[in-house]
């Protein structure tokens, strides 16, 4: 389908070019920054040819800004105005992670707001106690919560060789629940691998026409919860669905370049991980997933299907502590915990093992002020889509929201009336 050729929109159409040249030309300094592109193969190769430096890339970056600046704005199509934001944003958050791989050395907070567009909530330690203590309540047994978390959560790990076939389930009912949901271009699909030795649990590698590599790493434990997680976050109605209706909807039918390139540390990361991780909710409003679980995953994994409720009891608070990661990356980022006292942070009021704490500090190493994404982006999406009456009453109109989140280009910061920080 042809796009809208007003003047501005031809503008903005050729900043999006020079952004997505620009992602191509930043991905050759930083590994880790493009994580998706399925536009012209000729735009990569030029990039490489260019063979620019970042002080070079700076400086087209601002001037790319300043152009975009003096575009009109369009006042009457909300979608065309929100565009041209988010170019804007993004190009800040290129020049801010140019500026990063340049030397400049941001504050975990300064970092969470240049690249994605958000200010992450400061949660103390007495938080965190609080909600141990109340998981306390749950775990059976005696000895601190930490102990009998980890002995409780050791009755519940997916036995290696049935897997797969949990995973399979996993994703069957996912994908069933979303296809009811949102339409689809035919032919969307995904290949599932099984990796060992990575600093993540799990990875969605979009490759362009609808389709996705996705990757679960096995190097630690994996429990019957990780299941409809990755299955929903990684696939449907997660990452793979997010990835698949951006493609459709912006970069091939309204003809959006901006959108053939996925910048792995740019604000749509926050919306990326947030949708995956609230979609769970969306795909299995109430107590759906635990019924599920409990007639399917459960016997399928050889657990007990009797304790299915007060696993996902426990799961519920447990979800709460994962701010305490972000309260890891902000003491080691900024220099006040040391990797061990990060690690030990971690271990105390994430409730992780020694090992896996150990993998979120590499983690966190890698992907640095990142992991506020997933929680606070969870948090946002659902303000945003619950403020819109999408509400856990009403599942098809959130749905809707949902659906019409993951396939427009909104800012983070639009997704809150309170993009400020505070102190819980
Ligand atoms: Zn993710």
């Amino acid at each position: 389908m042809a796009s809208d050729t007003s003047p501005a929109t031809s503008l903005l159409d050729h900043a999006a070019e020079a952004y997505v040249k620009l992602a191509l030309a930043i991905g050759l300094h930083d590994p880790d920054y493009v994580d998706a592109y399925f536009g012209p193969q000729l735009w990569r190769d030029e990039a490489k040819a260019a063979g620019q430096t970042i002080q070079d890339l700076i400086a087209s970056a601002r001037q790319l800004l300043q152009d975009l600046g003096r575009i009109p704005r369009s006042q009457d199509d909300e979608t065309l105005a929100l565009r041209h934001q988010c170019l804007s944003r993004h190009l800040r958050s290129a020049i801010a992670r140019l500026e990063m791989l340049e030397g400049h050395a941001f504050t975990f907070e300064e970092e969470a707001f240049a690249l994605y567009d958000a200010y992450p909530p400061v949660y103390t330690s007495a938080f965190f106690e609080e909600m141990l203590a109340k998981l306390g309540g749950l775990l059976p047994g005696t000895g601190s919560v930490a102990q009998r978390y980890k002995s409780f959560r050791s009755h519940f790990v997916i036995p290696r060789d049935k897997l797969d076939d949990v995973f399979q389930a996993a994703i069957r009912e996912c994908r069933d629940r979303t296809r009811k949901a949102i339409a689809l271009p035919g032919g969307d699909q995904f290949t599932l691998e099984y990796v060992t030795d990575k600093p993540w649990s799990g990875y969605n590698w979009f490759k362009g026409s609808s389709t996705s590599l996705i990757q679960i790493n096995t190097d630690l434990p994996i429990y019957i919860d990780r299941a409809v997680d990755l299955a929903a976050h990684e696939g449907y109605p997660g990452h793979h669905v997010y990835n698949t209706l951006l493609e459709a909807h912006l970069a091939r039918e309204k003809q959006w370049i901006e959108f053939t390139v996925y910048v792995l540390f740019s604000p749509q990361s926050l919306i990326a991980e947030g949708t995956a991780n609230f979609g769970i909710e969306v795909a299995f409003p109430g107590e759906e997933r635990t019924s599920f679980e409990r007639a399917t995953l459960f016997p399928l994994a050889g657990l007990d299907p009797a304790e299915t409720q007060r696993y996902y009891d426990v799961h519920r608070l447990t979800g709460v502590l994962n701010y305490a990661h972000n309260e890891a990356a902000r003491g080691y980022l900024n220099g006040t915990m040391s990797r061990k006292q990060a690690e030990e942070w971690l271990v105390t009021y994430a409730l992780m093992s020694a090992e896996r704490s150990a993998q979120r500090v590499r983690f966190i190493d890698v992907y640095r002020s990142y992991v506020i994404n997933y929680n606070l982006g969870q948090d946002l999406v659902r303000q945003y889509i619950e403020a819109r009456g999408g509400t856990s009453d009403h599942p098809s109109r959130r749905w809707e929201e949902f659906r019409n989140l993951i396939s427009s280009p909104r800012l983070p910061s639009s997704l809150t009336s309170l993009p400020s920080p505070k102190r819980v």
